[in-house]
Order: C-alpha cells, then sequence, then structure tokens
C-alpha cells in the first residue's frame, strides 16, 4: 500500500486467477483507485460490508457463493455499491441479463484491462453523481472554493494539504449526514479499513486545528464524522 492517498476511492476486486486480480489491480492504481483483492465469495460479501468500496469487480466463477449470488446478496441486503461483472462465457452473459439481479456492467475475458478500468471509472462517476463546477460550499464560517482548491474559515484563507482538502469537501458535500471512518477510509482516500482508521482521526484533528472555532466537523462517538453548522 502506498503513502499517497489514492482519490477515487476503494474498488473490491473479487478474482480467484491472481495473474488477472494482478493486472487488474495494477491498471486500477493507476487510475488514481485503491484495490482490495479477495478470491471468494464469502470473503467478498463480509469485505463489501466491511470495506464499503465505491464498486465491486466481480468474478462470477469463484469459490464459495458465485458472483451472481454475491450480487444478489448485496442487493438484497439494500447494497447498491455499482457492481461490474467478469463473465468466461456467453451462457453467463445470459444468465447475468436474464435475473436482472442488478449488475451495473459486465466485461468478458479476455478482457483488456485498460477497458475494464474505464468502465469502472464509469460506474462510479454515475453512482456517485454529477461533479458539482464552479462549485463553491458553505457550512457556518468555513467556505470551500471546490474548482480553485481554496478554503477560508471566519474569513481568512486557510492552507490545507490535498488530503485535508479532500476530506472536508468530502464531509461538506453531505452536510449533516454522519460518515464512518470505515467510509471516509474507501471514499477519500480509497484504502480498505484494515489499514487502519486511526488515519481518520488524525487528520481530522488536523482540519480542527487549521480551521479552529469556525470547524463545521462533528465527532458521532464510535461511528464516524460529519459537517454541520455549528
Ligand atoms: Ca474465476
Amino acid at each position: 500500500m502506498g503513502d499517497s492517498p489514492t482519490h477515487r476511492g476503494l474498488v473490491l476486486v473479487v478474482e480467484d486467477e491472481q495473474a488477472i486480480a494482478d493486472l487488474v489491480r495494477m491498471y486500477l492504481r493507476r487510475d488514481g483507485f485503491g484495490v482490495q483483492v479477495e478470491t471468494n465469495g464469502d470473503r467478498a460479501l463480509e469485505a463489501v460490508a466491511a470495506l464499503k468500496p465505491v464498486a465491486v469487480v466481480l468474478d462470477i466463477g469463484i469459490a464459495g457463493r458465485n458472483g451472481i449470488e454475491v450480487c444478489q446478496s448485496m442487493r438484497a441486503a439494500g447494497d447498491w455499491t455499482p457492481v461490474l461483472f467478469v463473465t468466461a462465457r456467453d451462457d453467463e452473459v445470459d444468465r447475468l441479463l436474464g435475473l436482472e439481479i442488478g449488475a451495473d456492467d459486465y466485461i468478458t475475458k479476455p478482457f483488456s484491462p485498460r477497458e475494464l478500468a474505464a468502465r469502472v471509472r464509469t460506474v462510479v462517476r454515475r453512482a456517485m453523481g454529477p461533479r458539482p463546477e464552479g462549485r463553491t460550499l458553505d457550512i457556518g464560517g468555513v467556505r470551500v472554493d471546490v474548482d480553485k482548491r481554496r478554503v477560508w474559515a471566519g474569513g481568512a484563507e486557510v492552507t490545507l494539504t490535498h488530503t485535508e482538502f479532500d476530506l472536508l469537501t468530502h464531509l461538506m458535500r453531505h452536510p449533516g449526514q454522519v460518515l464512518a471512518r470505515e467510509q471516509l477510509l474507501s471514499e477519500v482516500w480509497g484504502y480498505a479499513a484494515a489499514t487502519g482508521t486511526r488515519t481518520v482521526d488524525v487528520h481530522i484533528a488536523q482540519l480542527r486545528g487549521k480551521l479552529g472555532d469556525d470547524s463545521p466537523i462533528r465527532t458521532i462517538r464510535g461511528v464516524g464524522y460529519s459537517a454541520e453548522a455549528p
């Protein structure tokens, strides 16, 4: 795991052929995603619940629950994280289309990893909604100019690191919503929660120090953080 934040979020890759998993990981990381690989269906479901990835790349032919069953379990639990299926045979495609199991896209082996990464970008972008442009975010005394990446607290400009900026804007884009540490790690850093949620706490503390009394960040004990007017 590198030190620099992977700004597009964490992708869970469920694939039991290691050569393919390695290739997919390399291309997704190059595109700015964090990547967690699981090789069987039961572990995949646990990882979806624990790590809250921004997308799942799901091979159908895996041990334990197969890819289709994994997706069905997610949807039954109300989890609509984008799922991109990887199929090995045409009859699997027929099953996917026939079952209406809530796939967001699929790709057939052998595939170009570049093409797969492009499709992951697309489903993630679609799921996140349109990117606001020319937009400022205001909560209490804090103002963020998203495009220029500038921040003011109480009228004075504050200098933030890239990670602090991404964390603050992510919280301010979901005002009043409680975001779990695991969720912030996945969505802002692109890390799996296994790497330690203390990272989030440390960055929140730094951010609060810089924003001072105007900080809109509230701690929700035992859960995570939210941004709301003081
Ligand atoms: Ca397989």
